[in-house]
């Protein structure tokens, strides 16, 4: 005797929209079913720990998924506890959760496709996903302590029968009659698409998802067997110590698509009071291909209980960890919990926090016990880690510990620390550094002659972003960051009388140079060179100079300062022609070229190069009369 109902008013509403508003997104209907037969097999499992005879001769915990291809149906079914006829009803014709009329009211509201599948995702709406790829869905059902079974069937428009029914064995049985009109990618009868869906989103289901598998023999005989197609046991939710380096590697190159070694595998289960979760995080020995390209999207896999939720969940990791890898499965959340939701959970930012305290501890220990090996990690995913750094300058305590740099000490790349600690008195508090493209370029400044021979350790800038970061940190441990080229920094302190003495000179050089220059002064950084520019201006250096003149639009100039060495015999002759006839026209042209050969060995362009190649001429000419 079969019943006819109606299903709840909000039920049809939501049965409404889903049928007629979702388009893509529609296979997480297996997931879905899957993941409801996982928790009936679970409950089963319960009951029988206490009492192993309720199991009789259906030992086996399983999920069977068959294909009927003659009718155009999908059967997905478990030896789960079942449902009795009451809850039947209560389970598949009423939607049980709070605020389903607010949900629904905005449901209603949505515009878009994308929202209106955000939203189901936010409330979670499980079974009747079903009713997206089927025109009719049939439940067959028997509790597992009871005598008869029940069959419930509905085309999700309104209502629905429900009969008592003998079904032999324990468990239910969903049976999704497909739509005709699904889209060729939409083939849930293929065996190779249910595998494909199963391992994406059911992979660590713990229990084994069986179907039959068509083979076909090198005799080209088509075979038939049975298929787990799930792995079943998470990696992940395995102790550490059952697992092996070799099952670490290949389980990260399997689900990352690395063929390299990971760098560091970084492995922990968090029990604390307010969340539990367990986090399985690779730290790649190599940067993708794609890394600078839109094709990679950072952040961490989701799972709740071994069900996957969502790929790449950024808010996992900070921005100068975006190359971490990895999953977290946490059963604080559920399963559909959309983007929005999951963005703004606090859950979400204690994970993040605990990750990334242990992924910097790694680091560290990387650092202090295989230096070599961390070298080489950073100059693959140092620029990463600076650009990351840059944006979030908050951050700077936990980050800068890790940071390298190149160094006029050592061949090997040096932290801050260490270079603190070995800082001489004389130099003050200040962190000097200098800036080129590579040590070479660095080491050939005009500048690095007295600090060399002063023995001060100067780190050296090399890539483009180290010069702005450096800017932003502003400090170590209370000690500033200052560049070699700063115009402050002084050597000597009795300067200033040879300045005072070289006045009128100094000026007049300055009035030849009109506004290319700021200033024209003396300087004690100089040995070989008669003259360096350095950069007037506090915030924009040299440096920065030519790398913002890369981004066309912002033609950026800082004010400059020429410098000249007392000392150096140029100088002296200067002093000679200023002596001889202040209004020297030969004066000028010695400042132009001191000036135009300063910026070259800057690395800067010299605006009127014709007119300096014809000075040097003249002074080859003149030279050999
Ligand atoms: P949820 O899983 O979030 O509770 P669903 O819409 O997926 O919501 O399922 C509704 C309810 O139907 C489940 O809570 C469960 O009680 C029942 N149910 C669905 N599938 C099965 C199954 N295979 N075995 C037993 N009960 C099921
Ligand atoms: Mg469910």
């Amino acid at each position: 005797m079969s019943e006819v109902k109606e299903f709840q008013a909000e039920t049809k509403q939501l049965l409404n929209l889903m049928i007629n508003s979702i388009y893509t997104h529609r296979d997480i209907f297996l997931r879905e079913v899957i993941s409801n037969a996982s928790d009936a097999l679970d409950k089963m499992r319960l009951i029988s720990l206490k009492d192993p005879t309720v199991l009789g001769e259906d030992k086996e915990l399983e999920i069977r998924i068959d294909v009927d291809e003659v009718n155009n149906r999908l059967i997905i079914e478990d030896n789960g506890v079942g449902m009795s006829y009451d809850e039947v009803i209560e389970n598949l014709g009423t939607i049980a959760k709070s605020g389903t009329k607010a949900f629904l009211e905005k449901l209603e509201e949505a515009e878009t496709e994308n929202a209106v599948i955000s939203l189901i995702g936010q409330f979670g709406v499980g079974f009747y996903s079903t009713f997206m790829v089927s025109e009719k869905v049939t439940v067959e059902t028997r509790k597992w302590n009871e005598e008869k079974g029940v069959r419930w069937e509905s085309d999700g428009s309104g209502t629905y029968t429900i009969e008592e029914y003998d079904k032999k064995d324990r468990g239910t049985r969903v049976i999704l009659k497909l739509k005709k009109d699904l889209d060729e990618n939409e083939n849930y009868l293929d065996q190779y698409k249910i595998q494909a869906l199963v391992k994406k989103y059911s992979n660590y289901i713990k229990y084994p998802i069986k179907m039959k598998w068509e083979e076909e023999t090198e005799e080209g005989i088509i075979k038939i067997t049975d298929k787990i197609l799930n792995s079943m046991v998470p990696l992940w939710s395995k102790n550490k110590e059952e697992i092996t380096i070799q099952e670490y590697y290949q389980f990260y190159k399997d689900n990352f698509y690395d063929w390299n070694d990971p760098f560091e595998v970084i492995h922990f289960k968090a029990e604390g009071t307010s969340i539990q979760f367990t986090a399985l995080l690779y730290i790649p020995s190599k940067i993708p291909f794609v890394f600078y390209t839109k094709e990679y999207k950072k952040g961490l896999k989701l799972y709740s209980r071994n069900v996957f939720i969502m790929d790449n969940c950024e808010e996992l990791v900070p921005d100068y960890f975006s190359f971490v890898r990895g999953l977290v499965d946490s059963p604080d959340f559920s399963l559909n919990i959309s983007r929005e939701i999951l963005q703004k959970s606090k859950q979400l930012e204690i994970i993040k926090k605990n990750i990334e305290k242990k992924i910097i501890d790694a680091l560290k220990s990387k650092l202090e016990n295989e230096r070599q090996k961390y070298q080489e990690f950073w100059k693959e995913f140092g620029p990463v880690m600076k650009a990351g750094l840059y944006q979030n300058i908050h951050e700077k305590s936990k980050i800068q510990d890790l940071l390298l740099f190149e160094s006029s000490v050592s061949q090997d790349m040096i932290t801050l620390k260490e270079y603190v600690q070995r800082m001489k008195a004389e130099q003050g508090n200040y962190i000097l550094y200098a800036v080129g493209k590579d040590r070479k370029t660095i080491e050939s400044l005009p500048q690095m002659e007295a600090f060399r021979e002063k023995d001060f350790e100067i780190l050296y800038l090399t890539d483009e972003i180290d010069e702005f970061l450096i800017k932003l940190l502003h400090d170590y441990e209370g000690k500033e960051f200052k560049s070699i080229s700063s115009s402050d920094v002084k050597l000597d302190k009795n300067f200033k009388k040879k300045e005072k003495e070289s006045k009128n000179l100094l000026n007049k050089i300055k009035e030849h140079l009109n506004d290319k220059v700021k200033e024209v002064r003396l300087t004690d950084k100089l040995k070989e060179f008669p003259a360096c520019i350095v950069s007037a201006d506090e915030v924009i250096s040299l440096n920065m100079e030519k790398t913002l003149k890369n981004f066309e639009q912002i033609p950026f100039k800082t004010e400059k300062i020429l410098e000249l060495n007392p000392n150096h015999e140029i100088f002296h002759i200067l002093e000679n022609i200023y002596q001889n006839n202040p209004e020297s026209e030969e004066l000028k042209e010695y400042a132009e070229l001191l000036y135009n050969q300063s910026l070259l060995i800057e690395g800067l362009e010299i605006e009127e190069i014709d007119k300096f190649v014809k000075l040097i001429n003249k002074l080859m000419i003149e030279a050999k009369k």
